[in-house]
């Protein structure tokens, strides 16, 4: 699934690259026509992205609010763009550059107050400025569940996936079953910097890194696939090199290093 980092590049890209000239929008599904239609021809006037929800502002009084969710995906493509492959929902047209969406969890037109709703009921969000950190320190603190449960809560961190969690528990040395309310001031502090840092890698790469390049011996941006990640997906540990254990917590699986990530703190 797309973590919060693809949705805030998204927005960046959406709008640098769309932004301007009226946009020609359509659906060649068929399934989201009334909304393609709704604004065709209309300028893109702004993007934002809250956790995982990516919002597409084209000056019409309604909200083009996607949610890409498990499987859903944007294609860039150049303008004029080739047939649309599989299923588009939507289909965006810049000058330059055109965006085909596919298999999103929602793709619909809303009011600004419906918006303003979805944003109202998510959590501290890691990459935009001024994200509620105190109400997110109170909610882990209040909190009976599994930090690793906590984590994917959308309602009180918005962004973070199943990737990200593991990695950056493993990062904190932190056990994903234990409690959220036993972190200790400057474990979660650690645990909020060290996923703002890493989101914003992600963002700025367009793939999750989380190793350290001292570590590796190479730099974020030239890391292959074995050597990006701790603990997510793997057998051993990529850094003690021992076997990595799995449980199911917050209803989805979790890799941790039992020996780098001990019961308690
Ligand atoms: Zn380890």
């Amino acid at each position: 699934m797309p973590e919060g980092h693809i949705i805030h590049r998204l927005a960046r890209e959406i709008r640098s690259t769309l932004g301007g000239a009226p946009v020609l929008a359509s659906s060649p599904q068929g399934r989201f026509a009334d909304g393609a239609a709704a604004i065709d021809r209309h300028r893109l006037v702004r993007t934002d992205a809250w956790g995982k929800y990516l919002f597409c502002d084209f000056g019409t009084g309604e909200i083009l609010h996607v949610h890409l969710g498990l499987i859903g995906k944007f294609r860039r493509r150049a303008t004029p763009p080739p047939d649309p492959v599989g299923v588009v929902r939507l289909r965006l047209v810049g000058q330059g550059t055109t965006w085909d969406l596919s298999g999103p969890t929602r793709c619909e037109l809303i009011t600004p107050e419906e918006q303003d709703r979805i944003v109202a009921g998510l959590g501290a969000d890691p990459l935009r400025r001024g994200a509620d950190v105190a109400t997110m320190r109170d909610r882990f603190a209040r909190s009976g569940r599994p930090v690793g449960a906590v984590l994917l809560d959308q309602s009180i961190v918005a962004g973070i996936g199943n990737v990200y969690r593991a990695e950056l528990l493993f990062l904190c040395g932190i056990r994903p079953d234990r409690a959220a309310a036993s972190l200790t001031d400057d474990e979660f502090d650690e645990l909020w910097r060290r996923t703002v840092e890493l989101m914003r890698v992600g963002t700025r790469l367009g793939r999750i890194v989380t190793t350290e390049p001292d570590e590796i011996g190479r730099s974020r941006g030239r890391m292959g696939d074995e050597d990006r990640l701790y603990v997510y997906h793997r057998e051993h540990c990529r850094r003690c090199g021992g076997p990595i254990a799995t449980a199911e917590i917050g209803g989805r699986q979790i890799w941790y290093c039992p020996t780098c990530q001990p019961a308690t703190a």
